[in-house]
């Protein structure tokens, strides 16, 4: 059944209408038709399961069966900071199979080697409204209760100064001049954590400067094995294995 997405206050009394872009693509583009059941899903955790019962020219309305909350979402807080891309498509592929994988929280991170912005204003805002539609799509193909948070873009000094909230934190990084431990290695003492955040530098990598100050911030230096990963490469199978992770000891609780 395929997911739209619908605002919060579209849903009450036991009905939830479709409009705006949602409307158009149930309507015109999967020509869905009344009495067909469908997900929908306010992004805040709740999945409904609904039949369509009208359908008028700007919006459907239908009936909610029955409800989930929170269905397939970590109960963790596993946020990535994603150094924005040189490549936009690789950088959209990368927010798509992060929103796919789980995560909770995207930020766009501008480090010293980030070619497309050399500050987190030079990101325009027709660009964030560009990513967060890629984050929508992405959850309504993986049937994603929640909709990830995509943050303000935020330059690595500044990330790292308000990360200490995080119960772990990882910078992934490909060289071995620092101390550094393999993921699967890292991950088992990651047991009892509630809160994570992975940082993913640019093509270029990160800095010694940069990585030094991230040590110092309580920063795990962590690698991935000795091939250089493109950096949507290395996201992705960080958030994957963490993910897959964190769902196997929720299974074996
Ligand atoms: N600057 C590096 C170079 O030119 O050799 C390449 C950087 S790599 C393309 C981009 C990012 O992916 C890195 O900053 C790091 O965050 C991550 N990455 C790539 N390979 C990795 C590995 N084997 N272990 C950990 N992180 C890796």
């Amino acid at each position: 059944m395929e997911s739209f997405y619908v605002e919060p206050e579209n849903i009450k009394n036991g009905f939830g209408e479709v409009v705006g872009e949602e409307f158009f693509h149930l309507a015109h583009v999967s020509r869905k038709r009344k009495g067909e059941l469908i997900y929908l899903f306010d992004g805040t955790g709740k999945i409904y399961t609904a039949r369509i019962v009208d359908i008028s020219r700007d919006k459907a309305k239908c009936e909610i069966i029955s409800e989930d909350f929170m269905k397939g979402e970590l109960e963790e807080d596993l946020t990535i900071a994603q150094a924005i891309l040189k490549s936009s498509e690789r950088f959209e592929f990368a927010l798509e199979k992060l929103t796919e994988l789980g995560v909770k929280r995207i930020i766009p991170l501008v480090t010293e080697r980030v070619v497309s912005a050399k500050s987190p204003k030079d990101v325009s805002r027709n660009k964030i409204e560009r990513w967060k539609k890629i984050i929508l799509s992405a959850c309504k193909q993986s049937n994603r209760a929640l909709i990830p948070e995509l943050c303000e873009p935020v330059d690595l000094k500044n990330l790292i100064f308000t990360a200490k909230a995080y119960d772990k934190k990882l910078i992934l990084h490909e060289a071995d001049n620092f101390k550094r431990i393999l993921l699967c290695d890292y991950i088992e003492g990651a047991e009892n954590s509630k809160s994570i955040l992975i940082v993913v530098g640019p093509e270029g990598g990160f800095t010694d400067e940069e990585v030094k100050l991230a040590v110092e911030s309580g920063f795990e230096v962590v690698s991935l094995g000795e091939r250089r990963l493109r950096s949507e490469t290395a996201s992705i199978i960080g958030v994957g294995v963490f993910v897959q992770f964190l769902i196997s000891k929720k299974i074996r609780k």
